[in-house]
């Protein structure tokens, strides 16, 4: 048992690396490879979660590129946000964000994450997902195609 564990820490991932996406902007350094990620609906419809699921699906599959969701914010890497904040949202928001440790990425997943959307000046809506913590990127649409949400996070992890 021990030649075989040998042999296989001698081996090492014997898979190619993923291509690079095309126009990808390079990764972030220290999060190359895997980006663990931990979503949050700050106000969305969820037209943007349907994406996000289909982006995490089998067609898309972004998990085949390192990106994987996780269910605390104590496990990731990065928080991927959707929807305008509203102000029920903006604490929780702030918080999650704290509780992600360092380094970390925010993504600003949907026009409303990026501008507040066709929600812009509704009165529960604290904000654009910029006003309540810093974003590292974003990703336009109404909603964003899941192929731009994959491209995305392939930027993240650089695969
Ligand atoms: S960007 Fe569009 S799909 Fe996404 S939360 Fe806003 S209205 Fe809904």
């Amino acid at each position: 048992m021990w030649s075989l564990w040998r042999r296989i820490r001698r081996t090492g991932r014997a898979a190619e690396p993923a291509p690079a996406a095309p126009g990808a902007p390079p990764p972030v350094p220290a999060l190359a490879g895997s980006v663990q990620i931990r979503h949050v609906d700050a106000g969305s419809c969820n037209g943007c979660e349907v994406e996000i699921g289909s982006a995490f699906g089998p067609v898309h599959d972004a998990e085949r590129y390192g990106a994987r969701l996780v269910a605390s914010p104590r496990h990731a890497d990065a928080l991927l946000v959707t929807g305008p904040v509203t102000r029920n949202m903006a604490e929780p928001l702030r918080r999650t964000f704290e509780a992600v440790p360092r380094p970390r990425v925010v993504l600003a997943v949907g026009d409303c994450a990026r501008d507040c959307g066709v929600f812009a000046g509704a009165y529960g809506v604290t904000g654009p997902v910029g006003a309540v913590v810093p974003v590292d990127a974003e990703v336009p649409g109404c909603p964003p195609r899941p192929e731009e949400i994959v491209a995305a996070l392939r930027a993240l992890t650089g695969r």
